[in-house]
C-alpha cells in the first residue's frame, strides 16, 4: 500500500511541476477556534464524571467488561495482507499468479523480514509493564465511555551527528493516552495541525504558526503540532504528526467522538442511585417507616417534633417518631403516614430491567452474558442471543483490524501483513463450519470448472481458504470429468432417492420441513440443533442431465459391509480416481470428523 501511495503522490508531485495549485474551500466550522479543540460534552458532564459513573454503576461496568473481554478473550494473530503483489502497479492478489494480470509484471510474495521488528514489539511489555492487549483494552474502554481514544508512540529518534537532523526513529513503545487530558490540535476546519509547531529533539520549543519556522537551538525544521497533552499542569505535552492515533467508534467526527455514557448519563444515575437507595435501606434505614400524627389545632409543637425526631433516629434506627397535635374542638384522629414504599410498589425490579436492558442493547451485549437466561426460553432463542452480541463483537474488532492496525503496522513500515483480532468463540464451531463448508463446495467447483484448488497453509486463522491455479498440461489428463464423483464435500449418507424412510439413528432436529429428492442431511450433529438455519448445500454440482448418478453416494443402509476401518467417505465412494482438489476436500473432512462419525 505504501508502494502505491508513494507511486501515486509521486504522479501528483510531478504533475503540478509546471502549474500553481489551488482547491475549492473546506468548509470552517464557525463555532471553533485554531488550536485545542475541546469535545462536546451534553448536560455539562465532564470526562471524568463519566469515567466515574462507568465504574461506579455496576452494571455499566458489567456491560463494558463483558463487550471487552468478547472482544480480546482470543487475542490477535499475523496475516498476510495478500498472496502475491504486483511489483510495478501494486495489485494486490489473493490467489496463485504468474504475472500480473493488469500490467503484466512479475509478483512478489509478502516480504517476512518487514514484520520481525513489529512482531517482537507486540510480544514485549512497555515501560508500564503492560502487554500490548492491556493496552487494547484500555483504549477499548475508553472508546466505550468516551467514544475517543488515543494510542501513543513514543518514538526513539536517530539523530545524524553530522547534520544534527533526525535522520530514521524506531517505534519504542505503545502507550494509552488519557481521553481525559489529550486534545487534538486542528484548525477552523477541523484539519489537524495549524497552530503549534515543536522541535522533534527540543521538545520545549513551541512556536505558533505566525513565527518562524527553525528550532531556535538546533535550527532543524518545527514540525506541525497534531496532538496535545494536557495532563501536566502549565507544561502540555506536543505531539506531532505519526505519535499519536485516535479513533473513535460509535461516532467518528472530523473532531471527537460523541460519548455512549454521556448519553446514557440519566440512566446511568438513576441505576446508582437505586443501588444508593437499596444498600441505604437495608445498611442503615435512614428513613422513618412512617409517623403516626394525631389531628390538632395546635402545630406549633411540629418545630421542636422534627428536631428531636432526627436525634433520636441518630440513637435508633429503627425509631418511629410519634407526635400529637393539640386540637381546641376536641375532634381529631390518628393516621399512620408511610414513608418508604416497599422495593414492589416502587416497581424497582421493573424499572432496573428496563434501564439495564437499555444499556446492554446500546452496547449490543445480550441478556445471556449477564446471567439473566430466567427469561428467555429453548436454544434458538439463545443462538440468536449470541448472534446479536457477535455483531457488537464483530463491529468493535473492525475498530482495530480496519483503522487502528494498519495506523501502528504503517508506523513500523508494516504492509504487508495484517494484525487480526481471532473472532470471538460464540461465532465458533458452527459458523466457521458453515464457512468452511462453502469454501469447500467453492473449492469444488472450481476443480469441476478444471483449477486446481491448494490448500493455504500456515495462516493463522483457523479458515479453510483455497487458492486456485490453471493446471499443467499434463496434469489436465487427471482432471476428473464434469460431475463424475460423488462432491466429497458433501457428508455421504443423503437421503435415499425418493427420500422415503429416514435411516435408523439419524439425529434429527424436529420438524425440519425434509426437501425431497435427497438433499444431504448434515452429519454428526448433535440432536437439537437448529437444522433448519443451516445452508443448504447447492444440488448435485455439475452432473445434472448428464446421464452420470448425481444424487449423492450410496445410502448407508445399503451399504454391505461396514467398511472396516475405512475413512469414513472412501467406504461409500465410487467412480473416476480422484482429483487432487478431491483429495484435498476429503482429508480435510476426515481430519474434521471422528472416524465412523
Ligand atoms: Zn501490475
Ligand atoms: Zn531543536
Amino acid at each position: 500500500m505504501a508502494d502505491d501511495e508513494s507511486r501515486i503522490s509521486r504522479f501528483l508531485t510531478t504533475l503540478s511541476k509546471p502549474f500553481k495549485r489551488k482547491s475549492s474551500p473546506t468548509p470552517t466550522m464557525p463555532l471553533w477556534t485554531s488550536g485545542i479543540q475541546e469535545p462536546v460534552m451534553a448536560q455539562g458532564i465532564t470526562i471524568p464524571a463519566l469515567y466515574a459513573v462507568s465504574t461506579e454503576c455496576l452494571i455499566l461496568r458489567t456491560v463494558l467488561s463483558k463487550l471487552r473481554q468478547e472482544m480480546f478473550r482470543r487475542g490477535y494473530y499475523w496475516e498476510k495482507a495478500f498472496h502475491q503483489k504486483c511489483t510495478e502497479c501494486g495489485e494486490e492478489f489473493q490467489h496463485e499468479v504468474q504475472q500480473c494480470n493488469i500490467c503484466e509484471s512479475p509478483v512478489r510474495k509478502p516480504d517476512a523480514d518487514e514484520m520481525v521488528y513489529a512482531k517482537w514489539l507486540l510480544k514485549q511489555e512497555n515501560s508500564m509493564e503492560q502487554q500490548f492487549m492491556h493496552v487494547l483494552h484500555e483504549i477499548e474502554n475508553d472508546l466505550n465511555i468516551v467514544d475517543d481514544a488515543f494510542l501513543l508512540f513514543v518514538k526513539e529518534y536517530y539523530i545524524d551527528p553530522e547534520s544534527k537532523e533526525v535522520s530514521f526513529y524506531r517505534v519504542k513503545e505503545l502507550i494509552r493516552g488519557d481521553p481525559i487530558f489529550m486534545r487534538i490540535v486542528a484548525d477552523k476546519r477541523g484539519v489537524r495541525g495549524g497552530r503549534y509547531k515543536t522541535c522533534l529533539i527540543h521538545r520545549d520549543q513551541v512556536k505558533t504558526h505566525a513565527e518562524d519556522n527553525t528550532c531556535e537551538i538546533c535550527g532543524s525544521d518545527l514540525q506541525d503540532v497534531h496532538y496535545v497533552n494536557m495532563a501536566g499542569s502549565g507544561k502540555t505535552q506536543y505531539f506531532v504528526e505519526g505519535e499519536v492515533i485516535h479513533v473513535s467508534k460509535y461516532n467518528p467526527s472530523k473532531l471527537y467522538g460523541r460519548s455512549p455514557v454521556n448519553t446514557m448519563w440519566r440512566q446511568a444515575m438513576t441505576l446508582t442511585a437505586m443501588d444508593n437507595y437499596m444498600y441505604t435501606a437495608y445498611q442503615k434505614r435512614r428513613m422513618p417507616k412512617g409517623i403516626i400524627s394525631v389531628t390538632t389545632d395546635n402545630l406549633e409543637s411540629m418545630k421542636s417534633f422534627w428536631k428531636s425526631v432526627d436525634e433520636k433516629m441518630e440513637r435508633d434506627p429503627h425509631y418511629i417518631p410519634k407526635v400529637g397535635i393539640e386540637s381546641s374542638t376536641g375532634r381529631g384522629g390518628v393516621n399512620w403516614i408511610k414513608f418508604m414504599d416497599t422495593l414492589e410498589e416502587m416497581q424497582y425490579m421493573a424499572v432496573r430491567d428496563e434501564i439495564r436492558n437499555r444499556i446492554a442493547a446500546y452496547y449490543g451485549v445480550s441478556s445471556i452474558f449477564m446471567v439473566d437466561n430466567g427469561k428467555s426460553g429453548g436454544l434458538n432463542n439463545e443462538g440468536l442471543q449470541i448472534l446479536v452480541t457477535n455483531r457488537a463483537v464483530e463491529f468493535g474488532q473492525k475498530i482495530y483490524t480496519d483503522m487502528l492496525f494498519p495506523k501502528i503496522l504503517k508506523q513500523m513500515g508494516v504492509f504487508d501483513w495484517k494484525l487480526t483480532l481471532y473472532p470471538n468463540e460464540e461465532e465458533d464451531e458452527i459458523t466457521r463450519l458453515r464457512r468452511d463448508e462453502q469454501e469447500l463446495n467453492v473449492a469444488q467447483r472450481m476443480a469441476q470448472l478444471g483449477f486446481v484448488p491448494e490448500l493455504i497453509d500456515g495462516d493463522s486463522s483457523n479458515d479453510i481458504k483455497f487458492v486456485y491455479r490453471k493446471p499443467e498440461p499434463q496434469e489436465q489428463q487427471g482432471a476428473p470429468p464434469p460431475g463424475g464423483a460423488p462432491p466429497g464435500g458433501m457428508p455421504p449418507g443423503g437421503m435415499p432417492p425418493g427420500g422415503g424412510r429416514m435411516p435408523p439413528g439419524m439425529p434429527m432436529g424436529g420438524g425440519m420441513p425434509m426437501p425431497m429428492g435427497g438433499a444431504p442431511m448434515m452429519r454428526g450433529m448433535p440432536p437439537g440443533m437448529p437444522q433448519g438455519t443451516m445452508p443448504m448445500p447447492p444440488s448435485q454440482p455439475g452432473g445434472e442431465g448428464m446421464g452420470i448418478r448425481n444424487r449423492g453416494p450410496a445410502a448407508p443402509q445399503r451399504r454391505t459391509s461396514p467398511g472396516s476401518g475405512a475413512p469414513v467417505t472412501s467406504v461409500q465412494q465410487r467412480g473416476p480416481p480422484q482429483s487432487l482438489g478431491q483429495q484435498n476436500v476429503n482429508a480435510l473432512q476426515n481430519a474434521r470428523r471422528f472416524r465412523g462419525a
